[in-house]
């Protein structure tokens, strides 16, 4: 292999094994994942990527792309391959009278709000800061601006994307269409995105915050929470959460390390109204905290950053639901209860309002029925604690099936979950198949929730 060669032609850098930045070039926020790559290409500009690729495919090298390194299953990375990082590439360029943001893959949610919000606007995206926009988006994208803006998919306008081939094209509406349409949820497997032009929504603070209740009320809240949202304008939104009160300021004493259920509300509709809005929710059997008031919305964003800093283990499984039944509700509570660790949880993401005004055969992202995204998440500082938090995740997972529809979101879904990748996608299993095998028929881009290409 020329690598060499490769570094004199690069303007990013290449990291090997013996080199002292490897370590820390190959670490992932998921510290369950310890994968040995055989090469780290830095890119830094679209250029770089395409030399890569083109290097990737003449050495007969498996390939992982990483941008923020979030990913759960850590397909961010390859044992024994290439991987081609573009945390580096940070450009972001807001235009304020479109209402349009163009990104490259490097950059976090985080950054992506800070950049939009002091012009007013936000880009419908996740729930933590240091998450990568690249792996969201491409995934689909699910947060607390969803009912309000749709998924981070819906405001997709553009990307520009390196093939297998090496070749770069840009994607849109109307141009190469089927693959504009595979990208919005088909995550890597089409070509490496350099950079996203999305659609923003103008929004600049919102009533939000959690509200928790003890864990022995949790059917009655989950049962309320189900019919509030239900007839709620697409400006309310809230996931529901079991959860552990983290023992650190602001949270009362009393309530530290205690198991508990929440709703994690953000309200977008007009201010004045707000309090209005949450009556019904204070009455509802009063909450043991409520910290819901005005934010600005990277704040909300940012809310639990601290406490999931990177380098933690975590497994997680996904589940979309239609409807909460009584026994759906009686088993969630039932395994809920039994979160291994303090940071283990269990969050209901509604999907319903903006998500369900895009007919589901218009974008790759199959769940549009679905009213809710399911992440049951095992986390653990400690890795002892690894299995524990596997083994818990597994039987809740495997307990919620008789309710589920079917599938999981990709993003919220382990390497052991491959098998699942095809129900996931359910109608528009085939057509992405077909896409795949025009735009990638090796498969050179497999490691991720991977779409074989179409015989
Ligand atoms: C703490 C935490 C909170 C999260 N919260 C949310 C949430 O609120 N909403 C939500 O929807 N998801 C959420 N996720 C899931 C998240 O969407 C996925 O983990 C996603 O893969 C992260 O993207 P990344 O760029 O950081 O990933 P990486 O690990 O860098 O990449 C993951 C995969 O995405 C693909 N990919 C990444 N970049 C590109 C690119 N430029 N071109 C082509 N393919 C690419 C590749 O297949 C790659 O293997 C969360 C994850 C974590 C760990």
């Amino acid at each position: 292999m020329e690598i060499e060669k490769l570094k004199d032609k690069l303007e990013g850098s290449i990291i090997l094994p013996r080199d002292a930045e490897y370590e820390e070039a190959r670490t992932i926020y998921n510290a369950m994942i310890d994968k040995r790559p055989r090469i780290i290409i830095k890119c830094i500009n679209k250029k770089d990527v395409v030399k890569a690729v083109n290097f990737a495919r003449e050495n007969k090298l498996e390939v992982s792309i990483r941008s923020g390194g979030h990913n759960g299953a850590g397909l961010a990375l390859v044992n024994d391959g290439l991987v081609i990082d573009l945390s580096e590439m940070k450009g972001i360029e807001v235009d304020t009278e479109s209402k349009r943001a163009k990104v490259q893959p490097g950059r976090t949610l985080a950054e992506v709000d800070k950049a939009t919000h002091e012009h007013g606007l936000a880009l419908p995206s996740g729930i933590i800061g240091s998450t990568g926009v690249a792996g969201l988006t491409l995934g689909g994208g699910i947060g607390y601006l969803s009912r309000k803006g749709g998924l981070t998919i819906d405001n997709l306008l553009e990307a520009e994307v390196v093939l297998a081939s090496g070749e770069l094209i840009t994607t849109n509406a109307s141009k190469n269409p089927d693959l504009f349409w595979a990208l919005r949820g088909g995550g890597g497997n089409f070509g490496i995105v350099v950079s996203f032009t999305f659609n923003l929504i103008p929004i600049r603070n919102v009533y939000a915050g959690p509200m928790l209740w003890p864990l022995e009320k949790a059917e009655e809240v989950m049962k309320f929470y189900d019919k509030i949202t239900k007839n709620a304008s697409n400006d309310l939104y809230g996931f529901f959460a079991f959860l552990t009160v983290p023992p650190v300021d602001p949270f009362p004493q009393h309530l530290q390390m205690k198991k508990v259920c929440g709703i994690v509300w953000c309200y977008t509709g007009s201010l004045d109204k707000a309090a209005e809005v949450f009556n019904p929710i204070r009455a509802f059997g009063p909450p043991i905290l409520d910290f819901v008031s005005e934010l600005p919305m990277p704040a909300l964003n940012g809310m639990f950053d601290g406490l999931y800093p990177p380098g933690y283990q975590w497994y997680w499984k996904g589940n979309y639901f239609d409807e909460l039944t009584d026994e759906c509700i009686h088993q969630q509570v039932i395994h809920g209860s039994k979160m291994p660790t303090m940071l283990s949880s269990m969050h209901l993401y509604p999907i319903d309002g903006k998500v369900h005004e895009t007919p589901q055969e218009d974008t790759a992202w199959a769940n549009r029925g679905a009213r809710w995204a399911q992440v049951i998440v095992g986390v653990s500082p400690n890795p002892s604690d690894a299995d524990k938090i596997t083994e818990w995740c597994r039987n809740y997972h495997e307990a919620m099936q008789p309710y589920a529809l079917g599938g999981g979101y990709v993003n919220f879904a382990m390497e052991d979950d491959q098998g699942r990748v095809k129900e996931s996608y359910g109608k528009n299993y085939d057509r992405l198949r077909k896409i795949k095998k025009k735009y990638d028929p090796d498969n050179f881009f497999h490691i991720n929730q991977n779409i074989q290409p179409a015989n």
